[in-house]
């Protein structure tokens, strides 16, 4: 009997287990619909190889500071900065960034995950991150725009909005489809949204940047506080 009762009992505890692992309806990242088909120049690999990603630690979102509306497509928009980073102001191998989002909603895929993301800031450790507090807002340096990946880079998947978002934010389109994107990253990897920063949270105080844009930060984070809960991440949370 007593054997009986311990059977239903482990049946009940694994038929919870496995309703609880239902819950999240988070697409898988290969179910996505992803764009790799914009470019026009191929990655630098052996710059590439020398910054390898290691283990996925972040999300970090990020805006490509470019002019919107723009005047040009995307794909083209997405072509230019490539050639920025990896050609004509800067020795990155590639476009900078791993994800960019276009206010048409498409997601980009930019520079392979197998490999770190690039970066004119320099990236701090967590331990400093969370020593210096907020990082105030401010233009980053040029000074350090030939460099690949300053700082403690390696481990951030980087997700970057096509555009400028100070004052205002991204399409519907794009900011639906940004938190399906992180919340299919983060299952992928195995990661919560305590694990989604943005790229002024987590940079040194001399390379400060208010990336990425007032309205977009206030939009995913609520308030201006490392760890809060908005309605960009509360989407994150519940897809
Ligand atoms: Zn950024």
């Amino acid at each position: 009997m007593l054997q009986n009762k311990i059977i239903v009992f482990i049946s009940l505890l694994l038929s919870l287990f496995f309703v609880e692992s239902n819950i999240s309806q988070s697409s898988n990242l290969q179910q996505l619909n992803i764009n790799n088909n914009w470019r026009d120049r191929q990655p630098d690999l052996q710059i590439l190889a020398q910054h390898p990603m290691g283990t996925v630690k972040y999300i970090t979102v990020h805006q490509t500071e470019t002019p919107v509306p723009d005047s040009v497509s995307e794909t083209q928009r997405l072509r230019n900065t490539q050639y920025g980073h990896q050609v004509a102001d800067k020795r990155w191998g590639d476009i900078a960034y791993h994800y960019l989002i276009g206010n048409s909603g498409t997601i980009y895929q930019g520079r392979s995950t197998d490999y770190a993301a690039a970066s004119s800031t320099i990236y701090l450790t967590q331990p400093q991150w969370q020593s210096a507090g907020q990082s105030p807002a401010g233009k980053a340096l040029a000074r350090h725009q030939q460099t690949f990946a300053p700082g403690d880079i390696a481990g951030h998947i980087t997700v970057s909005f096509i555009g400028t978002y100070h004052n205002k934010l991204p399409s519907q389109a794009a900011l639906q489809t940004s938190t399906g994107l992180i919340a299919a990253l983060l299952k992928e990897h195995s990661l919560t949204t305590s694990d989604v920063f943005f790229h002024r949270e987590i940079v040194d105080r001399k390379t400060a940047t208010d990336c990425p844009g007032n309205a977009l930060y206030k939009w995913f984070r609520g308030k201006p506080t490392r760890g809060a809960i908005g309605e960009g991440l509360q989407l994150v949370q519940i897809k």
